[in-house]
């Protein structure tokens, strides 16, 4: 069997549902699941974090390398048309102290009903069970490029007049995507910079750090220690694990250390337990503690601090378990001052696939345009959504750049479409 159709929008998660919403002519959305935008579901613990408040200038840098290219899919669909489309769907949304909006229902399936109603609007057809194989190519005559003819499935072939890849990343599998996005767009002949698991907890072997496994920090830091890395800490909750840490400044610079960890065998970590305080303040809360307790000990000040646990963790590390403070000694101090501000831990890996929350990696910037997210080399191919190399941190971005970038893949459609009538 061969179906002609105008758009043909390979996954129905956020990406390719936003891109379906906004199509002018009717599109068919091919889901390999058997229901659309599972992973959805999933997000933000089944609340849904969909976007964050703010200026897009200021979000744009969380993206990191990608911070330019996703400006022109922010400003096209900036978090507060994405509220708006959503409120006008029935959809109310509620802002969280620190700028996370969720849906007011705090239930992600009303997000994914939003956008399969908003789809099935603009006269998608959303067929699931279907799994896209494979592009068949072709030279396109005068033009220099290639361009996309048929798209064989496990349902028969398409012949598309446009190819949306929304096919997402490779994290969480059980959830729908499984990389098979990345196969198709080498087999597109685009290059794919290598995907690694992002927003995924830290594995660290050291066996103190294991013991602490569901203890919480609050006030906490992290910054990578490598050449190169950025010194700015990542803050946030750091929570143990019976694997190492997690919480959102791990997971936040888990990609960056997979990325490392592809050229190094382990990458050290600077943890501060309480991002508030340096070695300095430590030492001179130290000072006062030896004028004013002298014969307590040390982990029971410590523990006024931070965690209980934690602090007899890192006074056994600094030689200070017993010890009271009028006897401890100046190296053991300055110890237990770095322990607390800027305690070195050695990562060996990151979660992996199965636990981690987003790919880093994908379809490479290069290959596309930012202005239109077509790819630069084949006439009728546009990349959206995880399925491109473009990765933030939690906090609701990643959805952003799901739904900014469909929306405006299918607006740079629609604009070719209507320019090419006139
Ligand atoms: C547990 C968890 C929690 C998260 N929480 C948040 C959050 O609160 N806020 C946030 O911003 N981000 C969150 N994320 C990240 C967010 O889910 C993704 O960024 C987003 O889903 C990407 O959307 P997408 O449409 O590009 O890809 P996906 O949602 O992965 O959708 C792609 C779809 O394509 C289908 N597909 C793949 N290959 C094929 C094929 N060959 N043929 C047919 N169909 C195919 C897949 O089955 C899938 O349904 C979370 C992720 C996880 C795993």
């Amino acid at each position: 069997m061969n179906t002609a159709v105008d758009t043909l929008i390979i996954g129905g998660g956020p990406a390719g549902l936003t891109a379906a919403s906004f199509c002018a002519k009717p599109s068919i959305v091919l889901e390999q699941c058997a229901s659309p935008s599972r992973k959805l579901l999933a997000t933000g613990g089944g609340r849904c974090n969909l976007t964050h408040e703010g200026p897009v200038l200021a979000m744009a840098p969380l993206f990191g390398e990608a911070s330019r290219f996703v400006l022109p899919a922010l400003h096209a669909f900036p978090p507060e048309a994405i509220c708006e489309f959503f409120h006008k769907r029935g959809m109310q949304t509620v802002v969280e102290a620190d700028g996370c909006v969720f849906p007011a229902s705090q239930k992600a399936s009303d997000v994914r009903d939003v956008l399969i109603h908003a789809a099935q609007e603009a006269r998608a057809t959303i067929q699931c069970g279907v799994r896209v194989e494979r592009f068949i190519l072709e030279p396109e005559k005068g033009t220099g490029l290639q361009r996309i003819v048929s798209v064989p499935t496990s349902a028969g072939t398409f012949s598309p007049r446009w190819v949306v890849l929304a096919a997402g990343g490779q994290s969480y599998p059980e959830l729908g995507s499984d990389g098979s996005g990345f196969a198709l767009a080498r087999s597109a002949g685009l290059e794919v910079s290598p995907p690694v698991p992002a927003l995924a907890g830290l594995i660290i072997p050291a066996e103190w750090v294991v013991a602490l496994s569901g203890l919480l920090c609050e006030q906490g830091a992290i910054r990578i220690d490598s050449k190169g890395a950025s010194k700015k800490p990542q803050q946030g909750p750091i929570l143990f694990t019976h694997k190492g840490i997690s919480g959102p400044p791990a997971l936040a610079l888990s990609g960056e250390i997979n990325a490392r960890l592809l050229a190094e065998k382990e990458v050290t970590i600077r943890v501060s337990f309480r991002s508030d305080r340096s070695v300095n303040d430590w030492m001179a809360l130290f000072s006062q503690w030896r004028q004013k307790h002298g014969n307590r000990s040390f982990h029971n000040l410590l523990s006024g601090e931070l965690p209980r646990a934690l602090a007899v963790a890192l006074c056994r590390a600094s030689g200070l378990e017993e010890v009271v403070v009028a006897r401890a000694g100046k190296k053991e101090l300055q110890a237990l001052a770095m322990f607390c501000a800027e305690c070195p831990l050695t990562v060996t890996g990151t979660e992996g696939w199965g636990r981690a929350m987003l790919t880093r990696g994908g379809v490479a910037l290069k290959e596309l345009n930012a202005q239109t997210l077509a790819a630069r080399r084949i006439s009728n191919l546009t990349c959206i959504g995880e399925v491109v190399d473009v990765d933030a941190p939690c906090g609701g971005y990643n959805l952003t750049w799901a739904f900014a970038s469909g929306f405006l893949a299918a607006h740079a459609i629609n604009s070719v479409d209507s320019s090419s009538r006139q």
